[in-house]
């Protein structure tokens, strides 16, 4: 009977998570790199690139693909005749292993995870607890998946009970549209259809954690119903134009992934998770013989490519003017240089009660740019850990008082703005710019220098001032009001109307 160790577990978990915080799956990458080489969208070209660009950095710098290092998820199937060496839980077990993991010393990760989240939304310091799932089965292993889902991707998981009569097709190509790019593809989109609500939605986060394989199924043809659903989806969503970042494109899923379990007669309850550009997962078996090694992958993977500045104009955010950004353009591509000031929802939160509440700010935004990030603490020679964009569109309620009243001119984020936020905008010819999620590390290396200016309590959510060289981010709302989120898919819907859509 194997004998499963406590420290062989607790340490196989908190290499699983260290080693998903800078390897992108092998499977993730080839199946990114084919759609660069195929996107015919220049926007949506360049933000591939960055992103596998970064994933290179990441997996040779060992330092996280993406600023949100995660959610720690674990679904483990534990053989019937497996013996525990411990006294603790299982659930405690795997927390101590992401404890671990998120403190690592070499490379720690963000601890994003709050002990009340409808309270005081404290954080609890080391990204515990995990949400771990148990299943038992037959066998003499412990399987174990680790996965890190980024906040951004999680928050558009979408559940319905359709009706029986429903078409599944409709539902998703009706979803997607809405749910922007908050959830930085290209990734996956993973279904769960039938079983009981919560039984859909874990069979499809599970089904998340297939290879990608779609160009296999394609060669090989359907042979069941699901498969079947998952190459019609695959053309069709992909025919949205939504694109890389939403910026239009020829993909938007690399992948679509169907599980289904039996359900009952009156029902059709249907998931729908996406995964983003920081797809991050990996599997390993124990069989008492000690803890997993995981192999790091072979550099050979990953493409070498470098980014293409010729067409960015550069921009000195030290002496910018809302004269000058009322000459961009929503779709120019851009290199910030100069001082550029972070801050995300608390300190955004903040700033607008001390203004409600006829209080002096700690910092002049006049004629400022704010970047919506919460970078991962720095290590060794580093000004800031990875630093990527944070979804804008939480931070659009704040926009309207906050140009109104501080002077601001710019923000910098990733994905689209709601329309009170272009709204504001454009009142106040201000701008919104977007870096590309999912390339965090390649952001980074773009921030000198980085000083506390207030709020330090918020931790990554306080505000700093950051100095940067040539930080690529595209104008994506300009002063006039014009959005590229709007323009670029729909411009990439009718055209792939009239040329053949991304084929696996
Ligand atoms: S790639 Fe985007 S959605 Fe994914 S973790 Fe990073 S910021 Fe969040």
């Amino acid at each position: 009977m194997p004998v499963i160790r406590e420290e062989d577990f607790i340490q196989s978990i908190a290499d699983a998570f260290q080693y998903i915080s800078y390897y992108h799956p092998v499977d993730y990458i080839r199946a990114l790199h084919e759609a660069y080489v195929r996107e015919e969208s220049p926007a949506a070209k360049d933000a591939m690139a960055q992103i596998l660009i970064n994933s290179r950095m990441a997996a040779e710098g060992h330092r996280p693909i993406c600023q949100d290092t995660g959610i720690a998820i674990a679904f483990i199937k534990v053989g019937m005749n497996v013996r525990w060496d411990t006294k603790k839980s299982l659930e405690a077990l795997v927390n101590e292993g992401v404890r671990r993991a998120y403190t690592d010393r070499d490379n720690p990760l963000r601890a994003s995870m709050l002990a009340d989240p409808d309270g005081k939304r404290v954080t609890t310091g080391d990204n515990t607890p995990a949400v771990t799932h148990v299943e038992l089965v037959p066998g003499d292993e412990v399987e174990v998946i680790v996965a890190a889902k980024g906040g951004g991707s999680e928050n558009k998981s979408k559940f319905a009970c359709l009706l029986p009569s429903d078409s599944i097709v409709d539902w998703v190509l009706n979803l997607v549209p809405t749910m922007g790019a908050d959830w930085c593809p290209p990734g996956l989109l993973s279904l769960g259809i039938g079983g009981s609500p919560e039984k859909a939605m874990l069979i499809a986060k599970w089904g998340m954690m297939d290879p990608i394989n779609i160009h296999e199924l394609k060669a090989r043809g359907a042979k069941t119903h699901a498969e079947e659903l998952r190459l019609e989806l695959f053309e069709k969503v992909n025919a949205l134009g939504i694109g890389a970042q939403g910026l239009g494109g020829l993909s938007t899923v690399l992948d679509v992934k169907v599980s289904e379990y039996p359900t009952h007669a009156a029902s059709k309850p249907v998931a729908l998770l996406p995964n983003c550009a920081a797809t991050r997962h990996a599997h390993f078996v124990l069989d008492g013989s000690g803890p997993a090694t995981l192999d790091p992958p072979s550099l050979e993977d990953w493409p070498r490519l470098t980014l293409d500045l010729a067409t960015s104009k550069r921009v000195n955010l030290d002496t910018l003017t809302k004269k000058e950004i009322a000459t961009w353009k929503a779709g120019d591509r851009l290199l910030l240089s100069g001082k550029l000031l972070t801050g995300r929802d608390a300190a955004h939160k903040r700033l607008v009660d001390m203004m409600a509440r006829g209080e002096k700010l700690p910092v002049d935004l006049a004629n400022r740019f704010i970047y919506y990030t919460g970078p991962v603490d720095p290590v060794r020679e580093e000004v800031v850990g990875p630093a990527g964009p944070t979804t804008s569109s939480r931070m659009d309620k704040f926009v309207e008082p906050v140009l109104a009243k501080t002077g601001l001119i710019g923000m910098v984020g990733k994905s689209e703005r709601g329309p009170i936020a272009i709204d504001s905008i454009k009142k106040h010819g201000a701008v919104y710019c977007i870096a590309v999620g999912g390339a965090a590390y390649l952001v980074s290396k773009a921030i000198r220098g980085s000083r506390m200016v207030a709020f330090p309590d918020l931790g990554m959510e306080a505000i700093r001032e950051f100095d940067v060289v040539d930080m690529p981010v595209i104008c994506a709302v300009d002063s006039k009001g014009e959005a590229v989120h709007k323009s670029g898919p729909a411009q990439w819907r009718a055209r792939i109307g009239k040329i053949p859509v991304a084929v696996a």
